[in-house]
């Protein structure tokens, strides 16, 4: 018969472990048993210091069992891939001393994101303002009287805010999808229009790169329930992608749609494949990542946020689909999105 203690930390779901004056576990509740890693039989009864090796938390239990002093100590452990950080509140007791262990690896983790995330940001910022003032200088002094570089100056600075004004666009989209994530789209729309009015509206840009851009699978209704707004984004960065990155001149980018099984109903999947140089796949699993960038240089110069793809993922995932990139180094790219059809 468990004791009215063991019970009582049993409806926990929080990791609590119960030290005896003899140094010994003498409780611990399902989720501390399940944190310690091993049987219960490793857990109870065991030295605490066996299970326990932080200096901090080892002085805290001794002072919680000697002096009747309760403590709050951070305890790191290392675990593959990334350490493990727990808040771990002592506090004495008549029966020795209670841990209790919040996790805030995530919450931790969180902080890390947004803390990368707003260093990011100011970073893709100051690159073109510091462009912009660089020249604003040098019309003010050498350039001064000097027509034909003022208009090469003025031009690059022209390039440059539009670069910023991207940027801040592309921001505005990824925390409005990141917001609407969670609302499931409710209307029904037409994908095969929506692809044929993207690849009509690409075409310029298609042409000024030489590429020649084919719909295919498009000519029959397709009716899905989708955000029409988001699959014109969608595919459009695809297709922009597959134009700035992948193709030499005189290569063709071909979107196309098609139906098919999916282990949970039928799909649509919807692809945009070009002909360009490919992607090292130690890249592919990190391309949806905000400002992750294969090449750093080529991006900036084809005007691109590094935001796109992380753009299309939370637009994806609002319904409740799947991006999936195919690549190979010299034979192209793929890039699919696979949507449920009910
Ligand atoms: P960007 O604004 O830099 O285009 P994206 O998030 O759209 O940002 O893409 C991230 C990176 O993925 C790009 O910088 C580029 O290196 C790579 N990439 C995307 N699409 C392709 C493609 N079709 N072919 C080769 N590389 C691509």
């Amino acid at each position: 018969m468990p004791s009215p203690i063991a019970r009582l930390i049993a409806g926990v779901p929080m990791p609590l472990v119960i030290i005896g004056p003899d140094l010994l576990v003498t409780e611990a509740n399902g989720p501390a048993i399940a944190m310690l890693a091993t049987t219960s039989e490793g857990v109870l009864g065991r030295h605490h210091g066996l299970l326990f090796r932080a200096p901090d938390l080892l002085a805290a239990i001794s002072a919680a069992l000697n002096q009747g002093q309760g403590a709050v100590v951070r305890l790191v452990t290392p675990k593959p891939g990334h350490d493990q950080v727990h808040e771990v509140t002592v506090t004495p007791l008549a029966e020795g001393a209670l841990l209790a262990f919040a996790d805030l690896t995530e919450a931790e983790e969180m902080d890390r994101m947004r803390r990368d995330f707003v260093a990011n940001v100011s970073h893709e910022l100051r690159t073109p303002l510091t462009a912009i003032s660089g020249f604003v200088e040098t019309l003010q002094g050498a350039a001064k009287d000097d027509p034909a570089a003022r208009d090469r100056f003025l031009t690059i600075m022209a390039t440059e805010i539009e670069r910023m004004n991207r940027l801040v666009r592309d921001l505005l989209h990824l925390s409005r999808v990141e917001a609407e994530e969670r609302i499931r789209p409710e209307s029904r729309v037409d994908l095969a229009a929506i692809a044929r009015s993207v690849t009509d509206s690409l075409q310029p840009l298609a042409r000024a790169g030489e590429v020649r851009l084919a719909l295919l699978g498009a000519e029959r209704e397709v009716m899905l329930r989708a955000d029409a707004d988001q699959m014109v984004q969608v595919l459009t960065n695809l297709a922009e992608n597959a134009i700035k990155y992948g193709s030499p001149p005189g290569s063709t980018v071909t979107l196309s749609l098609a139906q098919e099984a999916g282990p949970r109903g039928p799909v649509l999947r919807l692809k945009v494949s070009d002909q360009g140089a490919g992607i090292d796949a130690r890249h592919i699993p990190r391309l949806t990542e905000r400002f992750y960038r294969v090449d750093n240089h080529r991006s900036r110069a084809k005007g691109g946020t590094g935001l796109g793809l992380a753009i299309v993922k939370h637009i994806v995932q609002r319904h409740r689909g799947r991006l999936v990139i195919e690549s190979e180094i010299g034979n192209g790219s793929e890039f699919s999105i696979l949507l449920p059809m009910t």
